[in-house]
């Protein structure tokens, strides 16, 4: 038996038993005739005792000649600590070591392997295995697998099935490049990896399995962010006979459940946002409604005062800082600016306007506007003294979008976005499709899947252009403190109208035939109604640890060039596969 006990079990009741642990060596404090040594495990830290004139020189000897990170199993009786530790569990007691069994031995870690370590980035990833030894990095992980359990838990209480769909398929377009998998057996032939389960969860609900869920990874082949890995994974689920309401409901009790379950924390019933109103209002799709800090337009009020830059604008907008007026000097102003005005931004410029204690006006277009005509904006903010008004202004997508950064920069100096404070929404009524100025073509705002409202149906079966732009879509987004974390829709079930998508969004017939042949055929043998929506498990987990980089919550993640630099891959491949595969490799830079 290799434990009687695990290194984070033992407290003063069990002072007196005689036990057995083992474990990873933390570290060891030599006094010459004592030593400490703490053990570690998974489940805490237990301190061990040797002491010269208790045990055997031999046993003495061997716990000195110990290194970090050795694998040992003791066997010792409990006793009480005399300096006790109140900052670990175990803190009231050691262990008096009788037997000491070395199991492995340890090469000196790379890093230190503790809460706070010396390793950076790139050697923690090459010695992964290494740092989630780590306490905090186990726990993410341990956090993650009993998210996993709970939604489990909960949808197969809602009466939802799980069911794996395959890896090696055809392309599933969610609006990213495809991975692809070379078939040896089919030559010259290739699969895609999912971006998403859709087809296959849309074919379940064909087949009457009526409710779907996978906790399931997903492929695309994206340039890499802190909240984005080229797998990742997704709760997944379909529903049969479902409306958009049905799913907001069913899936608002998932999200209540694994907050409450995992963190503890009761949300409130979630608001609805329709999209128009989220991008009027925020200039985001997935606006951070934890703080105000609202869109208020002053095209009204600020154009032909003889403000060139005003004038010649499509849209005037701004928010209200408040009580920033006094935190701001002319420096910050201009810093602010210049940030506003890297290349990741693009704005133009920064207008301010200081309605300063004692009713004095300080603003950088004074010499166009009257102190009064100001005091207008002001009361069209509901700002009062002491406060700061920021205004852009330009082409409207472009300026809603900049002041969308900005309202989230000045949320975060104002200390407005605590990450334990939980403000989820639904964004509702997303347009269906989105005209691509570029490319001159619409493209599937959620994806090709998404039916058109009830009521848009019509226009879209025989509207022209210009009205396929004003569809909206029974399509939702779940948005937690300004981060996407869900997103689904009701689906087209129909086959003529399936085919009218992807005539809008340029398939020939031949095209969406060799793609999409098998899903409209399915849809010609009795496919009802139905929708779904998809979770990103990963960035779940991140927000409701009040983090960015989803990476932490995954046990081998890859780096921002899609490098595992553990394995290091992706890696070459010998000439021997690449002739059985007929791959034949040009231009590559060694
Ligand atoms: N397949 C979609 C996605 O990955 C989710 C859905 O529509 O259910 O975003």
């Amino acid at each position: 038996m290799y434990r009687t006990h695990t290194c984070g079990e033992l407290r003063l009741e069990h002072v007196g038993q005689t036990v057995t642990l083992s474990g990873w060596v933390q570290r060891s404090r030599d006094k010459g005739f004592m030593m400490w040594l703490d053990l570690r495990d998974r489940y805490g830290i237990t301190q061990l005792i040797f002491d010269e004139n208790k045990s055997t020189k031999e046993l003495f000897e061997l716990a000195r000649s110990l290194g970090r990170e050795f694998v040992v199993q003791i066997k010792g009786e409990v006793i009480e600590r005399v300096s006790k530790n109140d900052k670990i569990p175990t803190g009231d007691i050691e262990i008096q070591v009788a037997e000491l069994t070395v199991l492995n031995q340890s090469k000196l870690p790379p890093f230190t392997i503790d809460d706070d370590t010396d390793g950076g980035d790139d050697l923690r990833m090459q010695y992964r295995y290494l740092d989630l030894r780590r306490k905090p990095v186990q726990q993410n992980i341990i956090f993650r697998s009993n998210l996993a359990i709970e939604a489990r838990k909960h949808l197969a209480g809602e009466g939802f099935i799980e069911v794996e769909t395959p890896f090696l398929i055809k392309s599933t377009p969610e609006g990213a490049r495809d991975f692809v998998v070379p078939s040896r057996m089919n030559e010259g032939q290739f699969y895609a990896l999912p971006q998403s389960p859709q087809t296959f969860k849309q074919l379940l609900m064909v087949s009457g399995l009526d409710k779907y869920f996978q906790i399931v990874k997903c492929f695309r082949d994206e340039d890499l962010r802190a909240d984005r890995q080229p797998e990742f994974t997704q709760i997944d689920c379909e529903m049969a006979f479902v409306t958009q309401e049905d799913i907001l409901n069913t899936f608002e009790g998932l999200t209540k459940h694994l907050f409450k379950s995992v963190i503890n924390v009761t949300l409130a019933d979630f608001p609805r946002m329709n999209y128009d109103e989220a991008m009027r209002l925020y200039g985001s799709d997935k606006p951070d409604i934890r703080f105000g800090m609202q869109f208020v337009e002053l095209n009204d009020l600020a154009k032909g005062h003889g403000f060139g830059v005003f004038d010649n604008a499509e849209l005037i907008v701004g928010i209200c800082a408040e009580g920033q007026a006094a935190n701001f000097s002319n420096k910050d102003i201009k810093k602010l600016t210049e940030w506003m005005q890297r290349p990741q931004i693009g704005a133009k410029g920064l207008v301010y306007i200081k309605l300063e204690e004692g009713g004095t006006i300080r603003s950088s277009i004074g010499k166009f506007y009257t102190d009064e005509q100001l005091k207008t904006w002001a009361d069209k903010f509901g700002a009062k003294e002491g406060d700061m008004l920021l205004i852009l202004s330009g082409e409207e997508e472009k300026t809603r979008k900049q002041l969308n950064e900005l309202r989230l920069e000045m949320g975060n100096r104002m200390g407005l976005r605590d990450p334990k404070v939980f403000k989820p929404l639904w964004v509702v009524d997303f347009p269906l499709l989105e005209w691509d100025e570029d490319s001159e073509r619409f493209h599937a705002m959620h994806h090709p899947f998404t039916s058109p409202k009830k009521a848009d149906v019509d226009r879209m079966l025989s509207g022209d252009h210009e009205t396929m732009k004003s569809l909206r879509a029974d399509a939702y987004d779940l948005v937690i403190n300004g981060v996407e974390i869900g997103g689904g829709s009701i689906r087209i079930h129909d086959r003529a109208l399936q085919s009218r998508n992807f005539d809008l969004l340029g398939f020939t017939k031949e095209e969406a035939e060799a793609q999409f042949g098998f899903l409209m055929g399915a849809f010609e043998y009795g496919a009802p109604p139905h929708g779904g929506i998809a979770f990103g498990f990963d960035r779940l987990c991140a927000v409701m640890n009040g983090v960015n980089s989803i990476r932490d919550f995954i046990a081998f993640p890859k780096n921002n060039q899609g490098r595992d630099m553990m394995i290091d891959a992706p890696s070459i491949i010998d000439q021997e596969q690449l002739d059985e595969l007929r791959l034949r490799l040009v231009d590559i830079k060694k």
